[in-house]
């Protein structure tokens, strides 16, 4: 189980609102509960996506002579690592979760912690309205219990390679 050496160094909200000439360019999302997740100088609708999950894709680190870095920052905790089910495979998730309700806000597919070349934002799960659920937090709203259920058992418990 990797360990987290440091948090975020922003920790309130207080804290984190932007200078008023920085703010011009700045835009600070909230999770879901209010309490200040992100601020990037990018509209997050503007970031590519994933094509497996949807994911908003957060470029942590430039690749020299091609592309920069977004510059952004997250006021998160790391979860432990939890694996996901994608087509054929399963996907390694270092999961960001939002320091008041600790709902997921984002992931890593690779270590370390907080330096990994991506970061992924899940859809849905900031607003810039503090207090306002965005609508796309709502979508999958209707997958059925079981289908739910599924997710969740292989989540906690990931197959085995060998066959049964
Ligand atoms: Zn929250």
């Amino acid at each position: 189980m990797p360990k987290i050496v440091s948090r975020s160094a922003v920790s309130t909200s207080t804290d984190a609102v932007p200078t008023e000439s920085a703010s011009a360019s700045l835009k600070v999302y909230y999770c879901l509960c209010g309490e200040f997740a992100l601020v990037i100088d990018k509209d997050i609708t503007l970031l590519p996506r994933r094509k497996t999950d949807g994911a908003l894709i957060l470029r942590a680190q430039g690749v020299e002579g091609q592309t920069k870095a977004q510059i952004f920052k997250l006021n998160v905790n790391i979860s432990d690592p939890i694996f996901i089910k994608r087509d054929n495979s399963l996907e390694l998730q270092y999961r960001y979760t939002c320091t008041r309700c600790t709902l997921p806000i984002g992931y890593q597919t690779t270590p370390p912690i907080k330096s990994g070349p991506y970061v992924y934002l899940i859809h849905g799960s900031v607003t810039q309205q503090q207090g306002v659920v965005p609508h796309a937090a709502f979508e999958g709203e209707n997958e059925t219990y079981e289908a739910l259920r599924a997710r969740e058992e292989l989540e906690i418990n990931p197959p085995s390679t060998a066959p049964e």
